[in-house]
């Protein structure tokens, strides 16, 4: 596409917007808020959308927002003034997951910004990234990054900002200013911290230099009452155009041991209701449905209370997961009241010894009872998430998973005097193990196993007019598994992948080898590149829960 053809799409797209920020540039700090995927996947992220709202309420920030899909084949301008990322004095990126970690490197490239933290000097901008992958990982990009916001943005951005502007009033140099900020805590400057590998390519030390701290703390908003993040933007064609999202709570109390959001947002923390309803108020305002957003919204102690707000003033709501074991009456009641018609739940696993091994916590009379009272409620189609590869997964596993949906079909059957389900969606992704998790030194399974236990699934089902399979491919699983556990040397990977070379050819060039990220069997001493993330929880104790998930695994 013509580069001036996309900017007029950009202009008539902002255009259909609600509640955009456009600023005078004159004097401002000039942030581009950078999410490395398309407006449609970006706008649905209430981290992104958080932070956008947090800059552009500083008198002295103008924040635009920056998206890109790379199929567009020129370098990315922001939305609001279609201003280029070289004119930005700071970068901000929002990356939610490591798929979009090669298009850092990409999109500096395109922009003609040098891709070397060390080597990126004013009038180039700094480059700052938030998100849930830099509080897992960050390291395959270190050396693209200037530093890393490590944690929640409500505990972080005021601290950085502040000491941001005290940098530029001082006329503080680059270095300084990094020096300076690497001391807030919950900062890492990649930059400040030497890694030694041994002969095994193993790390040996990640040592910091000079006053940076040894542990980076992952920092936690102290009080959630004071800001609810929702969709404080909305647009045409992003993924939920048609409701507001409101976080109504962060993290989740059961931490299956696959799961690093479950592990991630902890403390757990549900906003109360008096916090929620000016927030809902506005929504409604806006739109007449309401998403609420949480890792676990049934475990909300006020669930009940909220939806009956929404109802009060006319409302509805839409939720986009929910645990089966915690499916009560009143929530279906209102999902069907808001026109709900597919409801999703996780059983992740289709034979109990697997739900087990992976700490789900839910037995099949418990998801069975679910599909039963979501029948019973008028909801007849299902979306259900399966992963394959699990630790100790065996066949016998994956044939339990096709009998589990038949099961289900059956009782739809007979739950509806033969009517049965309108549909079943299957979707089966290959387990990717992650830091910070009990599985983090599990090894990924072979791609050509993974292809297989999935045909397994999809041959089984074929006859089932009314199941459909959806999955992800394992090659991509397989590149998101090497950049989740990945070090700081899989950055010359993606500087010669953002150059268009394939990933098995980068990784030949830069002689590493992709089974020692990936299929490596690991040990309880190994040191991580993540180990200098302090979460506020051990390792030892994650040691201990994967062994004897393991130990559990060859029991049963
Ligand atoms: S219930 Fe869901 S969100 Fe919570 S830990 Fe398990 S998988 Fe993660």
């Amino acid at each position: 596409m013509d580069p001036r053809v996309w900017i007029e799409k950009q202009r008539r797209l902002l255009a259909c917007e609600e509640n955009p920020v456009v600023k005078p540039w004159g004097g401002k700090i000039p942030m581009g808020l950078v999410f490395p995927n398309t407006y449609s996947v970006g706008m649905a992220n209430l981290g992104f959308q958080l932070v956008y709202s947090m800059l552009n309420r500083e008198q002295d920030v103008v924040c635009e927002r920056i998206f890109w899909d790379p199929s567009e084949g020129f370098q990315p301008f922001s939305l609001e003034t279609q201003q280029p990322l070289g004119h930005f004095e700071i970068l901000a990126f929002s990356i939610p997951f490591e798929n979009d970690y090669p298009r850092v490197p990409q999109m500096l490239g395109m922009a003609g910004i040098p891709l070397d933290s060390q080597k990126r000097l004013p009038p180039h901008p700094m480059v700052w990234v938030g998100g849930v992958t830099a509080s897992l990982n960050p390291e395959p990009i270190a050396p693209f990054v200037d530093l890393f916001a490590i944690g929640e943005a409500e505990a972080l951005l005021p601290e950085l900002l502040q000491k941001y502007r005290f940098c530029k009033q001082q006329r503080a140099s680059k270095k300084q200013c990094l020096e300076e900020m690497s001391s807030i805590p919950g900062v890492y400057v990649p930059s400040l911290y030497r890694v030694t590998y041994d002969k095994r390519g193993l790390i040996k030390s990640f040592r910091p230099v000079g006053a940076a701290p040894e542990k980076v703390k992952r920092r936690v908003a102290s009080n959630l009452e004071l800001e609810v993040p929702r969709s404080f933007v909305l647009g045409p064609s992003s993924e939920f155009e048609s409701m507001v999202l409101v976080e109504i709570g962060r993290g989740c109390p059961r931490r299956c041991f696959f799961c690093a959001a479950g592990h991630l947002f902890h403390p757990v923390r549900h906003r109360s209701l008096d916090s929620l309803r000016r927030t809902i108020k506005e929504a409604l305002k806006l739109r007449e449905k309401i998403g609420l957003v949480s890792s676990s919204v049934c475990d909300h102690p006020e669930l009940e209370g909220i939806c009956k707000e929404v109802f009060s003033q006319g409302g509805k709501i839409s939720v986009s997961s929910l645990r089966l074991d915690r499916l009560e009456d009143q929530l279906l009641e209102s999902l069907v009241q808001s026109g709900h018609k597919t409801l999703s739940l996780a059983p992740e696993a289709g034979s109990q010894r697997l739900r087990d091994v992976i700490g789900k916590g839910i037995r099949e009379d418990q998801i069975l009872e679910a599909v039963n009272k979501i029948l019973s409620a008028g909801i007849a189609r299902l979306r259900l998430y399966f992963m394959v590869g699990l630790p100790t997964e065996t066949r016998q596993d994956v044939e339990q998973t096709v009998e589990l949906v038949k099961k289900l079909l059956h009782l739809g059957r007979k739950l509806t005097r033969g009517k049965g389900l309108e549909r079943i969606t299957l979707s089966v992704n290959p387990f990717v193990p992650k830091p910070w998790t009990p599985f983090q030194w599990h090894a990924f399974e072979d791609t050509s196993e993974l292809k297989s236990r999935i045909q397994l699934i999809q041959r089984r089902l074929r006859p089932e007019r009314r199941v459909q399979v959806l999955h992800e491919p394992p090659k991509w699983a397989r590149i998101q598994s090497l950049l989740a556990r990945g070090d700081r040397r899989i950055a010359m990977v993606l500087s010669l992948v953002a150059g268009g070379e394939t990933w098995e050819k980068a990784l030949k060039e830069v002689n590493l080898n992709p089974d020692f990220y990936l299929h490596r069997p690991r040990g309880p001493e190994e040191l991580f590149p993540w180990d200098f993330i302090d979460q506020g929880y051990s390792k030892e104790l994650l040691w201990g829960i994967y062994q004897k998930a393991l130990a559990r695994g060859s029991q049963n």
